[in-house]
This record gives structure tokens, sequence and C-alpha cells, in this order.
């Protein structure tokens, strides 16, 4: 059982905000990749326990957050990706995915840190579903065969998981309490407007994860449950929709569609950008 384990940061308990916590610099930033690893841990250690062969670690979060210096030892760690989406997951014979550390996408209420790739994103859709960091990467797994098994991360992720991946287990470490979507935000507001949340203990935290990774390998392996993988139907359309910002004070969008490859659609540029002219027009671009 080979597991490909994806990381990011904003979704680990105790890291509280973007300006602080997430950039190399910042004053908490040594402290939430401490936060990070340590919950990576506790879920290599849940995951060996419940009969994993393999675990590649891979560093999800913008400029890297793992810290390596005190990562399992019984893991690969992959920085970089090999080229764009599926990011590495084609490359290695994986059984599963996993996550530590996921947030929610962009537009969730009750999210703490909430975005999809950067803040700029309004909201990205597959097919007319409308999807995270999570997603992008679940549906890559599907079409490849890989079941996602496994999330850690805040309580709206848990909920955006469960929805997309049924029977996926799921832990939940922090929950955000901001209510509203935020759609009325530019990219630079959106950043600052999901800081608030009620963090678990990050030791609570990491016996949950492991508990929950253990859990999630031993259903997988059961074979009793065919949970993890998400029905995929071809053609995929793909629409983005960008938050106005402070170069460019109208919302944009891009539409681009794909016969049959879901990992090269997720890896085409948004290159065809045009203005978002109307409220209704935006009501008919949005999914929720
Ligand atoms: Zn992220």
């Amino acid at each position: 059982m080979r597991i490909y384990l994806m990381t990011d940061l904003e979704g680990v308990a105790g890291v509280q905000n973007f300006e602080l916590w997430t950039r190399p610099g910042c004053l908490f930033y040594l402290l939430a990749r401490q936060l990070l690893t340590q919950e990576v841990n506790a879920a290599v250690e849940g995951f060996f326990a419940g009969g994993a062969d393999s675990i590649l670690v891979a560093d999800g979060h913008g400029p890297g957050a793992v810290d390596v210096a005190d990562l399992d030892p019984r893991v690969e760690y992959m920085r970089g990706w090999p080229k764009s989406w599926p990011l590495g997951l084609e490359e290695g014979g994986y059984d599963f995915l996993a996550f530590v550390g996921q947030h929610a996408k962009s537009r969730t209420p009750q999210s703490n840190m909430t975005h999809t790739q950067g803040t700029g994103y309004l909201e990205l859709s597959i097919n007319g579903t409308a999807i995270g960091e999570f997603g992008q990467l679940s549906m890559c797994a599907s079409q490849l065969g890989v079941r996602t098994i496994f999330a850690s991360g805040e309580k709206a992720l848990a909920e955006e998981a469960q929805a997309l991946v049924p029977g996926i287990e799921t832990v939940w470490v922090k929950r955000g309490t901001r209510p509203g979507r935020g759609d009325e935000c530019t990219e630079e507001q959106y950043r600052q407007r999901n800081g608030s949340a009620v963090h678990l203990h990050p030791q609570r935290a990491r016996e949950l994860i492991r508990e929950g990774a253990q859990r999630a390998i031993g259903r997988a392996a059961s074979r009793e449950e065919e949970f993890g993988i998400i029905p995929l139907q071809p053609p995929f359309r793909r629409v983005y929709v960008q938050r106005a910002n402070k170069k460019r004070p109208t919302r944009m969008y891009d539409i681009a569609e794909h016969a049959d490859d879901i990992c090269a659609l997720m890896a085409m540029p948004h290159d065809n950008l045009r203005v978002v002219e109307s409220e209704e027009q935006l009501r008919d671009l949005l999914v929720d």
C-alpha cells in the first residue's frame, strides 16, 4: 500500500492567518512549519501502524512548509512538481491519496484562511461542482485510479471532502467562525477576511490525526468498502472566476474544456480571461 500524502499549511491547528504565519520571514512561520510537520508525522505514524508500505510526503504549500529535519525518517519527501497537475501523482504507482493541513475552497462560510490556490480565485468548478485544492487533486487521483482515503484540516474542509468523496475518513483540528461567503471582497480584502477560528490544542489534533489515518488505511485495506473514487463524467468543463484586485478593478472569468483528461484540463492555464459584465452573468458563472 503506497500513499501519496499532500500537505498544506493553512489547515493546521494553531496556524491563524496569512499575515503572520504562512510566508518565509513572517513572525510565526517557523512555528507554523513545526506544527505542520508534527501533524504530518502523526498521520505517517497512523498510516504505518495501519499497514502502509511506503509514504511520499508532498510539500504543497507555496513557499514550502514541511521541516525535513523533523520529518519522520521512514518517508520520502517531495518538493517541486515534475510538471503541473497532477503534481507527481502520476509517477509513483500510488494506491491512496491523503491530505494533511488542508483548508476549504474559496467562498466557504465558517472557514479559516479560506482560498483556492490564492485569494484571487473567486470560484473554480468542474462540470458544475465547485472545488478547491482538495477537489483538484482528488479528481486527478480518481482518473489515475488512486483512491482518496483521508483528509485532515479545518472543519469546513472535512465537510467539503465528505461531500466530494463520500465515506472518506476526515479529522478536523479547527473551525472557522466567520459567517458569509465574502463574494464582495477583492483579492486583497479576502486575504484579510477569514482569520477567526477556534483551534484544538496541537497535541490533541495530532492524536486525532494519528487515529484517523490508521482508521482510513484499515478501512481502505479491508476491501469491504470501496470509498475514495470520485465518479468522473467526461467531457470536462472548467469555469474559473477571478476576484477584482488592486491592478484590475473588474472580476474576470475563463472557461476551458477537455474531451476526456481531467489532469490535462487542471493543468491548462487561465489564458482566455474575459470581463464579467454584470451581476446576472456572475450568478450564471458561479455554482452555488
Ligand atoms: Zn492551499
